[in-house]
């Protein structure tokens, strides 16, 4: 039996990593599952996969969650906090862990299963763009097994050279080319960008996800951070990535080889693909996703990326040419705009002024160690912050 961690179970991820399972029990068992508070679904969750552990974010909401699972009669164990994530994650019984937190506090419980070398399933795509470099190291040093989840990295992980890992460009790729749907704001008139409410920008046209990167696709910053996911993954610099508007969401990215092919992975939009192809690499499994009818679908569409309505896609370039604690300001500034976007205090256009802002703001450094990437990420937060009660 394969034993997994799941790090953010009631999340979008996360639940459709239990979908998937839940097919295939006779292989995997759910050693532990984290959420941040939403109780009542983490409460279904260990009724129906009795994992030893489980993690909420709150020391007072964990002892009182203890006590529903003992009425229960559940043997579940709960624990709480940074160290209950990092517990659950490097615990020696661990041999899988799915990264699918969302931000930053997904940081430390995935450094900490780099460091006792799991199978990492990552989908907590803001790990590497915070800590690349650090990330990167830490899988290396301890051999840790890096799989991609994020559908673009699966699909290019997917169309890379048989028994490719992690970390360097094969000498045979020329580039990889990321597809984008355009979110729901591809055709949107640059003078109605103003007032998008944050139930438009969630609305997703392809894919159901999380608040937080459904509003980062409608920015486009998700693929700013998918660029930069990029350059970690797949040691590709920023000029060797292409961009492309690919609306229908089927053709997932693409890599394009020095004799001029270009292999692609398709398939429909619908996450428990790249999450069962990581879970049972190098294998595939059943996943329950529906088979791709291309005759229904009938065309595909690619269109260049319009750089005046999407100034994230240039925000990426930069942050990867400054390197450094470039990407860990525009991710923790970004993460600060969204909620406040959610929260109606930030209007959807001064999202990539902001972090535009912290990143001109705030001096770069190294990002050689955990304690300077965390502290640029405290800083871009401050001065998100600031920007947001002065232009918000
Ligand atoms: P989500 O908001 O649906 O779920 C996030 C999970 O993280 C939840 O379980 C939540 O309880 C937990 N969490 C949130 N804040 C936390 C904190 N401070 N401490 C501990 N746990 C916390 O998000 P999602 O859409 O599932 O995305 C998860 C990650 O996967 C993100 O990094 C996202 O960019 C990436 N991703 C998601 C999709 C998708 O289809 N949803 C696709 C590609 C990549
Ligand atoms: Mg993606």
């Amino acid at each position: 039996m394969e034993t997994i961690t799941i790090l953010g179970a009631t999340g979008s991820i996360g639940q459709n990593t239990l979908n998937v399972l839940s097919r295939h029990l006779d292989h995997f068992e759910v050693f532990a599952l984290t959420a941040y508070h939403r109780v009542d679904i983490l409460l279904k969750q260990c009724a129906a996969f009795k994992p030893r552990y489980a993690v909420l974010h709150d020391k007072i909401q964990a002892v009182q969650f203890q006590k529903k699972l003992i009425q229960l009669k559940l043997k579940t164990k709960v624990l709480s906090g940074v160290e209950g994530l990092c517990e659950v994650a490097s615990h020696r019984l661990v041999k899988t862990v799915m990264a699918a937190i969302v931000g930053a506090a997904g940081l430390e419980p995935t450094l900490a299963a780099a460091k006792t070398g799991k199978k990492i399933l990552l989908a907590n795509k803001e790990v590497l763009v915070m800590a690349g470099e650090l990330f990167m190291k830490e899988v290396r040093k301890h051999h840790a097994q890096l799989l991609p989840v994020d559908s673009e990295h699966s699909a290019i992980f997917q169309s890379m050279p048989k028994n490719y890992v992690c970390g360097e460009k094969p000498r045979i790729v020329q580039k990889i080319i990321l597809t984008a749907s355009g979110g729901p704001f591809r055709k949107l008139p640059l003078n109605k960008f103003f007032n998008i409410t944050p139930s438009q920008a969630i609305a997703h046209p392809n894919w159901k996800m999380g608040k937080k990167i459904s509003v980062d696709s409608a920015t486009m910053i998700n693929k700013a951070l998918e660029m930069i996911e990029a350059h970690f993954l797949f040691g590709v610099e920023s000029q060797e990535i292409d961009v492309v508007i690919h609306p229908e969401s089927i053709v997932h990215s693409c890599v394009q080889y020095v004799d001029g092919s270009v292999i692609a992975q398709m398939g429909n939009p619908d996450m428990r693909t790249p999450i069962a192809y990581a879970l049972a690499y190098p294998e595939r499994i059943v996943s329950g996703v529906n088979v791709l009818d291309l005759a229904k679908i009938s065309a595909l569409h690619f269109e260049k990326v319009d750089h005046k309505r999407f100034a994230a896609v240039e925000l990426a370039m930069d942050a990867l040419k400054k390197g450094g604690t470039a990407p860990a300001i525009l991710n923790a500034a970004n993460e600060i705009a969204v909620e406040a976007f959610l929260n109606r205090r930030l209007d959807f256009l001064k999202i990539s002024d902001c972090v535009k802002h912290a990143l001109k703001k705030i001096k770069i450094t190294s990002a050689n160690t955990l304690d300077e990437i965390l502290k640029a990420d405290c800083k871009a937060r401050e001065c998100a912050e600031q920007f947001i009660v002065q232009k918000g």
